[in-house]
């Protein structure tokens, strides 16, 4: 069989050891299912809908810094764990993904360059099954949310069961969930919703989590068939924790395990639906919006992961930065005032939703009405009140489930729009999350961007998503996006303030500011990772975790 060299190989491998893995590896998923990246010309970066498996589209580095050396798709579980045995054999980095889209986190791309990118997506997908008396669902890797909600509208189950969408709808239901992603229904921490897990573990063995490590009785007279075929246990999708340590953490955000199958619990069609939109007129008025939501999203009167979005984010969804202004540099207070006149929107806009029969909504409603109405000049808007296309018709369909893809239009504010996000974790109070604001608004005012951002409400934080938008085709714009975020990590490191998630190229920095007690976290981490996979064969890097056969050092960025 023949391979061409690939134009990056992995660490301390050479040509003729790649050429015998690929060799074996094609004996296990096929020739057809295997892609050697041979040269830069390859690398194409493609759109949201037409991702690529090679590289980050939205490079903040070079295109081919963080790069694939080849690419493959297994089949079948089987065959995930015989590349992973095989990846033992020869020593070579392997870095999963379910959809590879992962969009302003590194896309599909390996944090070690010349890494095999597993492309689980394509071959593994189904879903295994969708339980209405449970609300769940069990999938596979490569079923994305837009999957999952044709099932249910296929099946006639929408009146049933609903599921949670992130902004975009074409990311990975388990993928999404094991980088802990969020949606924005009362089910929007999709890390909280999954149940069960099926892993590959880095030596290539099977583990179900939770109850699935308890056996399913066999009935009367079949024969065991293949493991990851199984039925699982009654109970897998329904208790997270089945006995002894809850294990399922380890494995998210980490590099420790490759998930075949996950559990999602679904919602119960809530028998009533109406999202709303308040807006904010100033600024200043973020920290009053901010506290009137604490109690109101403890309580659950707001019962979604609600978001407060600033105005350019809602501008951007709706025309690029050159169809409001001529403006080059960053937008002021006059601009942007101007922009939310336009747009008949606030500074800050307030998206959320009220679930139920009529009688609750309409009780809810009157409470988060009065709550608002405190701040002076705010407006309520339900989507029936506004004609024109606006954000909230969207939010509309994404507050209850249903994928969209409208969210993408935000990226091209500037020509060659790429994007990197950074995610500080801020408390639900007004005091602070001003604070958060005016520290991360200065600095990327300082460095010539527009501050585009939303805040999304959880239970007791929010996730604080600040949108870095840069000309991928400007080699000076994408290092002063790529200082940018290093000055930002470090200058919320000095609140006590840590993100949530992160791209490849702030892994380590991010890992580092987590160091509480002389890094006894890392230490801990990096004890399971060389424990679990001695040879460092499974994303090595991931999250700043490295295995000892790739020294931090050589490798940190
Ligand atoms: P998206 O759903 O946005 O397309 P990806 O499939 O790219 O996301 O997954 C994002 C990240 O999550 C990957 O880079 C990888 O680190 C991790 N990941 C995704 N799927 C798996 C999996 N099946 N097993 C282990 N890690 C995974």
């Amino acid at each position: 069989m023949t391979f061409e060299a690939p134009l990056a190989l992995p660490p301390a491998t050479d040509q003729a050891t790649f050429k015998r893995f690929l060799t074996r590896v094609a004996e296990v998923v096929g020739r057809e299912n295997i892609q050697v990246v041979t040269s830069k010309d390859e690398l194409e970066d493609g759109s949201y809908h037409n991702q690529p498996y090679t590289h980050d589209p939205h490079h903040i580095l070079d295109q081919d810094h963080f790069i694939a050396s080849a690419v493959v798709c297994p089949r079948s579980v089987p065959e995930v764990q015989d590349l992973v045995k095989l990846a033992n054999e020869f020593n070579i980095p392997i870095w999963p993904v379910s959809i590879g889209r992962n969009s302003g986190y590194g896309g599909a791309a390996p944090r070690l360059r010349g890494s095999i990118v597993v492309d689980l997506g394509k071959h593994i997908r189904r879903i295994l099954e969708v339980n209405v008396e449970g609300a769940y669902a069990v999938v596979e890797p490569g079923v994305t949310f837009a999957d999952l909600h044709q099932y249910l509208v296929e099946h006639n189950l929408k009146d049933k069961l609903w599921i949670d969408v992130p902004d975009l709808g074409g990311g990975s239901v388990l993928g999404n969930a094991m980088e802990r992603g969020v949606g924005y229904t009362p089910y929007g921490d999709h890390w909280m919703m999954h149940c069960g897990m099926e892993v590959v573990l880095p030596n290539g063995e099977l583990m179900r989590t939770g109850m699935g490590a308890m056996p399913e009785p066999r009935k009367a007279g079949t024969v065991p068939g293949r493991l990851d075929e199984e039925p699982g246990n009654k109970c897998w999708q329904l208790f997270p924790y089945g006995f002894g340590p809850y294990n399922d953490g380890i494995f998210s955000q980490s590099n420790l395990g490759i998930a075949t199958k996950m559990g999602i619990w679904l919602m119960p069609n809530p028998g009533g639906y109406q999202s709303y939109l308040i807006t904010v007129p100033k600024e200043e008025d973020l920290r009053k919006a901010v506290d009137i939501i604490r109690p109101l999203r403890l309580q659950m009167v707001l019962q979604n992961v609600p978001t407060i979005r600033h105005i350019l984010l809602d501008a951007a969804v709706l025309g690029s930065k050159a169809s409001y202004t001529s403006t080059q540099g960053p937008l002021g207070d006059e601009e942007l005032d101007a922009i939310a006149k336009k747009l008949n929107l606030g500074r800050w806009n307030f998206y959320g939703a009220l679930y139920g029969p009529e009688p609750t909504r309409t009780a809810l409603w009157g409470v988060i009405k009065q709550a608002f109405s405190s701040i002076e000049g705010v407006k309520f808007f339900f989507p029936e009140d506004i004609k024109e296309n606006c954000v909230l018709h969207t939010r509309h369909k994404t507050l209850q489930g249903i994928p969209t893809f409208d969210e993408l239009k935000w990226i091209d504010w500037i020509p060659n729009g790429a994007h990197l996000f950074f995610s500080p974790i801020s408390k639900v109070s007004g005091e602070d999350a001003m604070l958060q604001y005016s520290v991360t608004k200065k600095r990327v005012i300082e460095s010539g961007l527009d501050f585009i951002g939303t805040f999304t409400v959880g239970m007791r934080e929010m996730h604080h998503i600040v949108c870095i938008v840069f000309n991928r085709k400007d080699e000076d714009a994408k290092r002063r996006a790529h200082s940018l975020i290093k000055i930002l990590i470090a200058d919320c490191a000095a609140h006590g303030w840590g993100e949530y998630r992160t791209h490849l190229a702030l892994m380590d920095q991010i890992a580092g500011t987590y160091n509480w007690n002389n890094n006894i976290l890392m230490r801990f981490n990096e004890t399971i990772k060389n424990a679990l996979d001695p040879k460092g064969i499974l994303a090595p890097g991931k999250n700043g975790i490295w295995p000892t056969n790739y020294a931090r050092t050589t490798h940190k960025l």
